[in-house]
């Protein structure tokens, strides 16, 4: 009877103890969960603040349109490259936080410093393409009203009268038919190109192409940048435009202004040939680009299309001529 009862309180101490085992281990385990909760979360705050840092619009955008130019960039100044990786040590932490943040390939971080360590163009040469959207922050400081509800950039406008005035004084008939846009005349006629290919029963992703062709992108075009005109004739029946504009392409250099899409160079600045399009650079630069015979992306040193692009547009153009 009395070792039954020894027996038993044995087996309630061993019990008791097995008990306070168990009790510990949880105790630990709860103690230790809960320290790994802080952690993570923690990390979970500070992985949240990197994703912000790469969601920025203004980087996104610099990284697509790097990476869509890589492999023309790449061949096309792989010295210039070379010097801005050198000299890149200067530029400051938001380029390293940048690096870190960037999966992407080495070649298209070494672009983004390229295009960090290029100095800004000055006013008239700002570039406006397709892979160089108009800053969000330009400021035309003026606007000259023309006739006809057009207006365009003061800076462009004394030497466009100077050679409106030449041209009538020789008898040309011009007459300004676009000039400076606002981003919403943009879009909207970016909406009445693709809904009228729309209607001529083109899918939407054609639609949208071929829209493209003929409009720059909202945001992408130089009419937005003030600098542009488009010139036809004032009298279609006393005059073609052709007549004018053949007058432009060989003149309007000397007042500053450029054929912005030449025949030969729609690889490059990504448009078909416009006849009628003129874009102001000033003089010296005009006169430049005229004599040299390239267009404003080959004068700045600024061919952001793949040679695939150039290859296609000059195959397209070949195929027309023929
Ligand atoms: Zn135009």
């Amino acid at each position: 009877m009395r070792s039954k009862k020894k027996r038993t309180d044995r087996v309630a101490l061993l019990l008791g103890l097995l008990c306070l085992v168990l009790v510990v281990i949880v105790g630990v385990d709860i103690w230790n969960n809960h320290k790994d909760k802080k952690e993570r979360s923690a990390q979970k705050t500070a992985s949240e603040e990197t994703s912000e840092v790469i969601a920025l619009p203004e980087e996104m955008m610099e990284s697509e349109s790097s990476q869509e130019s890589e492999s023309a960039e790449s061949s096309e100044g792989s010295s210039a490259t070379e010097e801005s990786s050198e000299e890149s040590s200067e530029e400051s932490s938001e380029e390293s936080s940048q690096e870190s943040s960037e999966e992407s390939s080495e070649e298209s971080s070494e672009e983004s410093e390229e295009e960090k360590e290029r100095e800004p163009e000055p006013w008239n040469l700002t570039l406006v393409n397709r892979w160089n959207p108009l800053p969000e922050d330009y400021e035309i400081p003026e606007f000259t009203e023309l006739r006809d509800n057009n207006s365009i950039d003061s800076r462009a406008y004394p030497e466009l009268q100077a050679m409106f005035d030449q041209m009538r004084s020789e008898g040309y008939l011009p007459r300004i038919t676009e000039s400076y846009r606002t981003h919403e005349d943009q879009v909207a006629m970016m909406d009445y190109y693709i809904q009228s290919y729309l209607d001529q029963g083109y899918s939407e992703e054609e639609a949208k192409e071929m829209a493209e062709d003929y409009v720059a992108v909202p945001g992408t075009s130089e009419h937005e940048l003030g600098l542009a005109v488009d010139i036809s004739t004032a009298d279609y029946e006393a005059q073609a435009p052709e007549v004018i504009w053949e007058w432009m392409a060989a003149h309007s250099y000397e007042y500053g202004y450029i054929l912005r899409y030449p025949e030969d160079k729609t690889g490059i600045t990504g448009y078909a040939y416009e006849a009628w399009h003129f874009r102001y650079v000033g003089k010296e630069a005009a006169k430049e680009i005229f004599e040299q015979g390239v267009c404003l992306e080959e004068y700045l040193d600024r061919i952001d299309a793949t040679p695939e692009e150039i290859a296609a547009a000059q195959q397209e153009q070949s195929e027309g001529e023929g």
